[in-house]
């Protein structure tokens, strides 16, 4: 099946046309600047045909008039009509605790969608105007919505529970929600895989890249994970703080004479490992400053690596043991120095990797063992792909409505 995929995001809209018979990019672009003045690149993968211009694009619907044209352009295209794809599926960040699952486009889901709007503003507001433009120019095909927070619906109260007066949940819907749940559920299935069974592992998941989260899988389903009631928490990531005393807030609004907006922007955007190194929000960069005696870089990177291992020894105890641990996304399938933070330590658990595959594993190589033949624990790096997943589900959900 032809699937579309489309992540909209607030000034943009990335999407990849896939083929689920095997799994395959067909074509993926972007658009940018979208409400600005606009900017499409679009690239058709078995060619390598490229295609960039700049475009009007006052809103996502004209956004995706443009995706529609590279998508059956003659020359760089790769249908002849938009009826040659079955399906548009679209990543979104924050379902609530309306949606444990992907789910059919259809009015009511809209209308639950609308009511998660308050939780992740920008995030909401932009995926209905994405779904919107598809609706717009693909008015008869069938679209599915894949949330990010859905994989992490399993989590028992005690987990997902803010200990603060039980009406906010019920008048707010504070709890814990978790994010990056697509990436979660697909490797750690692909772990569930490689140890042979479902039932009965105790699995860490570790989703390290410009936002990080970890998760603990426990029979396949998640018990408990680090983002919380927004993608702020959990350990330090490339520009957010990840978690702090909440006393801080109020604290640094006094101090900077900040507003709520300032205060969550500064949160969002200044701090991580872009705050303490005061360097750069990337890894890359904070490896070459390190190399270069910065310290500040040093204490960046150490204090994810301290972070992440705190996470697998807190969630090994939760779970009641651990089977296995894994890395993925740019940080997680890339940097073998954040790995290493992470896993030195860990021997007490029965934790033994390969320093020498962990220094040459990289996300290009493909599903790596790190651990070695003692370990009791295995330890693995397996590249991260949320987008085939919003493919998978958005194809079994429109087979099984027809
Ligand atoms: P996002 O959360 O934006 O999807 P990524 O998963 O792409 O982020 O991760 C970006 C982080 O991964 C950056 O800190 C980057 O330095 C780090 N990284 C390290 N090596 C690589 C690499 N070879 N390719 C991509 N990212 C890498």
């Amino acid at each position: 099946m032809n699937v579309l995929v489309v992540n909209a995001g607030s000034s943009s809209l990335k999407y990849q046309l896939f083929d689920t018979a095997n799994g395959s990019v067909v074509a993926k672009g972007l658009c940018e600047r979208i409400g600005i003045d606009g900017a499409i690149t679009h690239k058709q993968l078995a060619s390598g045909k490229e295609y960039s211009a700049q475009l009007p694009m006052p809103n996502h619907t004209a956004a995706m008039t443009y995706v529609v044209e590279a998508l059956t352009n003659a020359d760089h295209g790769c249908v002849k009509s938009m009826d040659e794809i079955e399906a548009v599926g679209h990543r979104i960040v924050h379902g609530g605790a309306y949606f444990s699952e992907s789910m059919l486009l259809n009015k009511d889901v809209l209308a639950k969608l609308e009511l998660c709007r308050d939780l992740a503003p920008l995030h909401t507001g932009a995926h209905i105007q994405g779904i919107e433009g598809c609706l717009a120019v693909m008015p008869n095909t069938p679209q599915v919505l894949v949330f990010d927070t859905a994989f992490h619906q399993t989590m028992p109260k005690e987990a997902y529970t803010y200990a603060i007066p039980t009406e906010l949940y019920e008048k707010y819907a504070i709890r814990r929600y978790g994010f990056h749940g697509t990436s979660h559920s697909y490797v750690s299935a692909e772990m569930t895989k490689i140890l042979g069974k479902v039932e009965g592992t105790k699995i860490v998941t570790c989703h390290l890249g410009n936002g990080s989260s970890i998760s603990a899988v426990k029979d396949g389903k998640v018990l408990d994970t680090s983002m919380g009631f927004t993608p702020l928490a959990g350990v330090e990531m490339g520009t957010r703080c990840g978690d702090i005393d909440p006393a801080i807030v109020p604290f640094l609004m006094d101090k900077l004479n900040m507003n709520t907006t300032q205060i969550n922007d500064y949160l969002n955007k200044k701090c991580g490992f872009l705050g303490v190194s005061g360097v750069s929000s990337d890894c890359r960069d904070l490896e070459a400053a390190i190399a270069a005696g910065n310290e500040n870089a040093k204490l960046a990177m150490d204090l994810l690596g301290y972070q992440i291992k705190k996470y697998i020894g807190s969630y090994a105890a939760a779970m009641g043991g651990l089977d296995a641990i894994v890395f993925t996304a740019g940080i997680g399938e890339n940097t073998a120095s954040i790995r290493k933070r992470a896993l030195d330590g860990l021997e007490f658990l029965g934790v033994e990797y390969d320093a020498d595959v962990n220094e040459k594993t990289f996300g290009r190589n493909g599903v790596t063992e790190l651990s070695t033949k003692n370990s009791k624990v295995k330890v693995y790096m397996i590249p991260t792909n949320e987008e085939l997943v919003i493919a998978s589900d958005t194809e079994a959900i429109v087979k099984a409505s027809k």
